[in-house]
């Protein structure tokens, strides 16, 4: 082979470990296994209107890492888009996260940030907030009866006593000026890199050179110890003679009695796209969260103690191939935003792996 690397996965790890190991002088080989490079974070416009539409759901880059705002930001631009969440229920539309916007308008009260903390004391104002946006919006996330969902959660969840309604913290958010895909574009715009589309890496091809691969771990390893249980998503798109849906990119429908969590509507992502907010049509999609099978779509994995017995399995597996580095998001079975996956891939030890 005359590559020094292959890296198994084009998704934001891959890619950006692909990029790394370029520009360390290694000649480097991608095999994607899909049609197309960019995993999840993919997108395809449509023809008739400009719309980016993130086929597999919602994707809003943010991040407090410098270290990875420094080496994106190498390759795109950012159109400064601050992302907010709104639930409706029972008709109503309300703010999230929790806070005083959304507190006041439910109780049809004028509380005040210093009153905040010992309302939300109060069991029946807790319960009530529960009950009306995290009890079934948790049971069709995660498949389980509304009475199955442990109120303990209200606990965990952060109250801000603000009227800020920005959904993350991070000090860097936005969506890519020229769309997602100019990210991956950029990323593998490399003369050391080589890549292969519709090219699947199973572990009886593993080379006797550095590979990374991002797949699925127990898929690598044909299941052998069983399957790893991922929460998985139906995504419903429709486009509508209309020029807004709903007037916000994200809105979740948190009664147990609205069979999807949330519906995306695309164009918001890109208000600075003038033409685009302006055309008579508009792109949504409902997400449905289902049950997960192996061959479908895996989003979420599913962490319990016996699942995370049976990664350790998977893990002591792997390491028995020292010229093996599995990452991303599938290959190390945990929820990974974007920048914690950029971040992992540019924390790995390239030189250890390639022998310097
Ligand atoms: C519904 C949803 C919404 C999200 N929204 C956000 C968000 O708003 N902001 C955010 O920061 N993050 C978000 N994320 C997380 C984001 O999707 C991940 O951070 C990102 O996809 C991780 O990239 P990855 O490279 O690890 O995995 P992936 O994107 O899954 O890429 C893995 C790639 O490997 C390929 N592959 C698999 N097996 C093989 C094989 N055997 N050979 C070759 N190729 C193979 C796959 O086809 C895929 O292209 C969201 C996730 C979900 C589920």
């Amino acid at each position: 082979m005359e590559h020094d690397c292959l890296v198994a996965g084009a998704g934001i790890w891959g890619c950006t470990l692909a990029r790394r190991l370029a520009e360390a002088g290694r000649r480097v080989l991608v095999w994607e296994a899909r049609a197309a490079v960019g995993g999840n974070v993919r997108c395809e416009t449509d023809a008739e209107t400009g719309i980016e539409i993130h086929i597999y759901g919602s994707h809003i880059f943010h991040t407090h890492d410098r270290a990875v705002w420094d080496f994106v930001q190498r390759f795109i631009e950012f159109n400064g888009y601050q992302h907010k969440v709104l639930a409706t229920y029972k008709g109503k539309v309300y703010h999230l996260p929790l806070g005083l916007t959304l507190i006041n308008k439910f109780f049809g009260v004028e509380l005040r940030p210093d009153e905040v903390k010992e309302f939300m004391a109060d069991e029946s104002h807790s319960s009530a907030i529960f009950d009306a946006f995290f009890r079934g919006y948790t049971s069709k996330q995660w498949g389980k009866p509304p009475e199955e969902i442990d109120p303990s959660i209200i606990k965990r969840v952060p109250v801000r006593d603000n009227y800020d309604t920005n959904y993350y913290n991070d000090y860097w958010q936005g969506i890519p000026s020229d769309g997602y895909n100019s990210l991956f574009d950029r990323l593998l715009d490399h003369q050391n890199i080589t890549i292969e589309c519709n090219r699947a890496f199973s572990l009886s091809e593993l080379p006797d050179i550095p590979t990374y691969y991002s797949g699925p771990l127990d898929r690598l390893f044909d299941y052998k110890f069983g399957a790893l249980p991922w929460r998985s998503l139906r995504f419903e798109m429709e486009k509508l003679p209309l020029a807004d849906f709903q007037g916000t990119s994200v809105m979740n429908y948190t009664e147990a009695s609205v069979p999807y969590t949330r519906i995306h509507e695309f164009k918001h992502y890109h208000p600075e796209k003038k033409d685009v907010m302006a055309t008579p049509k508009t792109v949504i999609c409902r997400e449905y969260p289902r049950h997960w099978e192996p061959g479908d779509e895996p989003y979420y994995p599913i962490v319990t103690p016996e699942s995370t017995a049976l990664l350790d399995k998977y893990r002591e597996e792997a390491r028995r191939y020292p010229n093996l580095v599995v990452g991303g998001r599938l290959g190390g079975y945990r929820y990974l935003d974007m920048d914690n996956a950029m971040s992992a891939a540019l924390e790995v030890p390239i030189d250890a792996v390639c022998g310097g």
